[in-house]
């Protein structure tokens, strides 16, 4: 098939006159041979302005687990838009939304709401600081938590800028960043629950939370090992820590009670984003009424022109009733489809001899594209990821799957969205089966 992107070409040279840098924003730009440019959506399917027609597991970063344009969702925005798109104030859809998410999430007693989670994990923090009257954060390095200063420390540390690995403090390499606040932070190793004791024992009457993801899905994919969880709860409750589980990926792709209920877990606060809107802006901080108490005093500011804007509440209100009608079933099915295409795409790795092992929940996983000699078996932190990842080699496959009409997204992760079906899977295969093959040639 080896699709063609012309008129992508096009407009991406056209961009390059208006918008900096051509994209709005930096991840969209890895798309080679270019960033491309979409007609529609369908389900599970992308079609771009070329007519090319992609089997989509890039989802909208993870946003669109009720695939793409559902006739429900549009008509609930459009019925919405008709009455206004924003009013700055009140309206009885806010409390549908928040009322949906106590009766899903346990220990959800009260919810605040902004347009993307990126804002919402500067309210957790605030919150949690402003709670605790203490300013350190702990984060586990390869976990993101948003493009704010704060949210980048320690992810994406270059391996030339490790610190010790008892003390992996590190900025994200943007510049830009206030360097200062490197010393708000603690940052340790994902999965490793002796270390993460070690760290708090350092510093535990001075940090105010540990935020992390529960299924690290931002560095590869990689679910937290037995006990690692425990840990973190354990932890907080002894030392007063405010707990904050980043479910920006994870919330309702895991069932109606998120990521949280499946593992059986309840944090202090939860950050959702992406799926609770279907593809609108829209994010969510949840959690206990105390943790609240400084917002609902006043003491703390949270604000936001837009925020519980109707157009967003109204899309919000669709897809969680889709996730409560579902339950917390929905993810048996896309697990099975998942590791069903993680087991087919390993498949033609071996038939190719290509090092390509995906890892991960099924609904949601990592390909990762082994080093020359790089050791085999699971990956479990960053730095493992780091150094046996072949990413230029992971490049080249990723552009062959594309040109085969598979999407996937830049830096490896494929997810499953409850439009994906079966037939997906096995074209999905047969697809990738062309590109794989033209890769190793
Ligand atoms: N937290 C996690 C775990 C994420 O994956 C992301 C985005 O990918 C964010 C926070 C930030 O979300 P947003 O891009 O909506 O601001």
């Amino acid at each position: 098939m080896s699709y063609t992107f012309p008129k992508s070409a096009e407009l991406f040279a056209r961009a390059q006159h208006s918008i900096a840098g051509g994209v709005n924003s930096g991840i969209r730009k890895m798309e080679a041979p270019v960033p491309l440019y979409f007609d529609h959506g369908q389900g599970s399917r992308l079609f771009d302005v070329d007519g090319n027609e992609y089997i989509d597991f890039q989802i909208g970063q993870g946003a669109i687990l009720y695939g793409h344009a559902p006739a429900g969702l549009a008509d609930a925005i459009g019925a919405q838009a008709h009455k206004g798109t924003h009013w700055a104030a009140q309206s009885e859809l806010e409390i549908d939304v928040a009322e949906r998410l106590q009766k899903m999430i346990p220990g959800a007693e009260r919810v605040r709401f902004n347009n993307s989670a990126t804002e919402v994990v500067l309210s957790a923090l605030r919150l949690a600081r402003a709670h605790t009257g203490r300013s350190l954060i702990l984060k586990f390095e390869g976990h993101y938590h948003g493009w704010g200063d704060e949210g980048l420390v320690g992810y994406a540390p270059p391996p030339d800028q490790w610190g010790t690995p008892e003390n992996p403090t590190r900025l994200h390499p943007s510049k830009g960043v206030i360097p200062e606040v490197l010393g708000t932070f603690v940052v340790a190793r994902w999965n490793d629950p002796e270390h993460l004791r070690q760290r708090v024992a350092e510093h535990h009457d001075q940090i105010a939370a540990i935020i992390f993801e529960p299924v690290l899905c931002n560095t590869g994919c990689m679910p937290a090992v037995p006990g690692m969880i425990e840990t973190i709860r354990e932890l907080c409750d002894a030392n007063g820590i405010v707990m904050i589980a980043d479910e920006t990926i994870t919330g309702f792709r895991f069932g109606a009670g998120c990521a949280q209920k499946h593992l059986g877990f309840t944090p202090d606060l939860t950050i959702l984003g992406k799926a609770i809107g279907g593809g609108v802006p829209f994010a969510a901080l949840v959690g206990k009424e105390k943790f609240f108490a400084k917002i609902m005093s006043g003491e703390v500011v949270h604000a936001g022109t837009l925020n519980a804007n109707p157009l967003c509440l109204a899309a919000a209100k669709w897809c969680l009733d889709q996730v409560i009608e579902l339950g917390d079933k929905h993810p048996a099915g896309m697990i099975a489809l998942g590791e069903q295409l993680m087991a087919g795409l390993s498949k033609l790795a071996a038939q190719n001899n290509i090092p390509l092992r995906p890892q991960g929940a099924g609904l949601v996983f990592h390909a990762m594209m082994l080093k020359p000699g790089a050791q085999e078996g699971p990956v479990t932190n960053y730095r493992d990821y780091v150094l046996r990842q072949d990413a230029p080699r992971w490049a080249h496959l990723r552009r062959c799957l594309l040109e085969e009409g598979v999407r996937a997204i830049e830096r490896g992760l494929w997810f499953i969205s409850l439009a994906h079906t079966q037939a997906d899977i096995d074209e999905a295969l047969e697809r990738a089966a062309l590109a794989f093959a033209r890769h190793a040639a």
